[in-house]
């Protein structure tokens, strides 16, 4: 969160208005997701690919996809029927790097009509150093890793493969690839004064006792903030892959995390893991009222 004593000018301007940066702006301003992005370059093992990508939304929710085009018509649509709406965000409902046409045509397209509606993306982070100079040319101002390891022997137990140079990589080299790229390109952005959130999976017994370290190594790279999100594991959502019967933490056990993180990268704590397709203010989702169908009937 912050406010304008304890920040830089040019980063109190970047996250004045965006409710996920801002806990003080979160009851005033709206942000949408849109989800263009189907395809994903990992298999996180917590993932259920029938549904949005757990990196940042809530798993069990299956989001309306839509291609560049229709996710432009309606993000204007929403930008003048919702005049708070100051945050487009791609969050899947695979992975935004890993669909880089879908996702970069939508930003071009986004910055010749709605020059300042604000940009933001969310990514596993496997392909993000070949495409900092895209998320830059596009002005996208915040961009959001997920990193739930810093030590691949922690990773192996959380991701059973990536997709990696034309092949699927396994095992522990997959983890230390991922591991060096999510590193690699949050130092990237960081030099390049993209705002960088982390969102970490909290999986009680995997990886609660290490975020802490996620998090030392994380605000050393300059992440903005941190948000330790529970892993939401129900039956009916699909087993955790690695771990069946793997449950999700307790209240009490995020806080202990997130209270373990003090006085490292900033936690934030107002996330609501929102679907790929939201739209509105944070926690009060107007996505049906905008579904694509609707949006067309409005013209
Ligand atoms: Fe699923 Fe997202 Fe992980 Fe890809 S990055 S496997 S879509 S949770
Ligand atoms: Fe903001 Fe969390 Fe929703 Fe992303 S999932 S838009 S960070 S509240």
């Amino acid at each position: 969160s912050g406010s304008p004593e304890e920040l830089p000018a040019e980063v109190w301007e970047k996250v004045k208005n965006h409710p996920c940066y801002s806990e003080d702006a979160h009851p005033h301003y709206a942000r949408m997701h849109v989800a263009v992005a189907p395809a994903c370059n990992i298999q996180c093992n917590y993932c259920n690919r029938k549904y949005d990508c757990s990196n940042e939304s809530r798993p069990g929710v299956v989001s309306q996809k839509l291609t560049p085009e229709q996710a432009v018509k309606k993000v204007m649509t929403v930008a003048n029927e919702i005049p708070q709406m100051t945050v487009l965000g791609i969050a899947g409902p695979g992975d935004s790097l890993a669909n880089p046409t879908k996702t970069f045509d939508t930003f071009r397209m986004l910055r010749e009509q709605a020059g300042d509606i604000k940009l933001c993306l969310s990514t596993n982070g496997l392909a993000l150093p070949d495409l900092v100079d895209e998320i830059c040319r596009y002005d996208i101002d915040h961009v959001t890793i997920t990193i739930n390891m810093v030590d691949p022997a922690v990773g192996e137990k959380i991701y059973s493969w990536i997709f990696w140079d034309h092949r699927r990589v396994k095992g522990y080299e997959a983890a230390r690839i991922l591991h060096e790229r999510q590193m690699q390109g949050l130092e990237m952005l960081t030099a390049r004064g993209v705002l960088t959130k982390v969102n970490s999976v909290l999986i009680p017994g995997v990886n609660d006792a290490h975020l802490v370290e996620v998090n030392r190594e994380v605000k050393k790279r300059g992440a903005f903030l941190h948000n330790i999100m529970p892993l939401i594991s129900e039956p009916k959502h699909g087993t955790y892959f690695g771990l069946n019967g793997q449950r999700g933490p307790t209240a009490q056990e995020l806080k202990a995390v997130q209270d373990a993180c003090k006085g490292g990268a900033n936690v934030m704590r107002h996330c609501r893991q929102c679907r790929a397709d939201a739209v509105g203010l944070l926690g009060q989702d107007r996505n049906e009222e905008f579904a694509f169908e609707n949006i067309e009937q409005m013209e």
